[in-house]
């Protein structure tokens, strides 16, 4: 049995133009749909669940990770990557109106003065 990393995976994945077609979320699990790249017409499914893709093809079953995986997990974690910055930066626009806030408390003018100051 031939052991295969992510990273060579992921080369091979690159080296034969496998793309994530479509992705979707059923019961909590992500599910991506790789097209074959030896079976015009197939799609394999990777599904990803607490960090572990697996794949519906014959080379996963044989070696535990595949070009397919590979291509999903790297699109996988964009996607954390992505939230997290989407999350951080609602935190930090949060952050900004508490401290708007707080400054307006601490100088002894409301929002609606404020508004009102500004002609709003
Ligand atoms: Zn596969």
């Amino acid at each position: 049995m031939a052991s295969m990393t992510m990273t060579r995976a992921l080369a091979l994945a690159e080296k034969a133009g496998l793309k994530v077609a479509g992705a979707t979320t059923i019961n909590g699990t992500r599910v991506y749909a790789v097209p074959s790249h030896s079976d015009a017409g197939h799609v394999h499914l990777v599904t990803i669940a607490n960090g572990v893709a697996e794949c519906d093809c014959k080379g996963y079953q044989y070696r535990g990770l595949c070009s397919h995986a590979a291509v999903a997990y790297a699109a996988y974690e964009m996607e954390v990557k992505a939230d997290a910055a989407r999350r951080q930066a609602a935190a930090d626009a949060a952050d900004r109106e508490d401290a708007a806030s707080a400054y307006a408390d601490d100088n002894g003018f409301d929002r609606g003065d404020y508004l009102e100051y500004r002609g709003m």
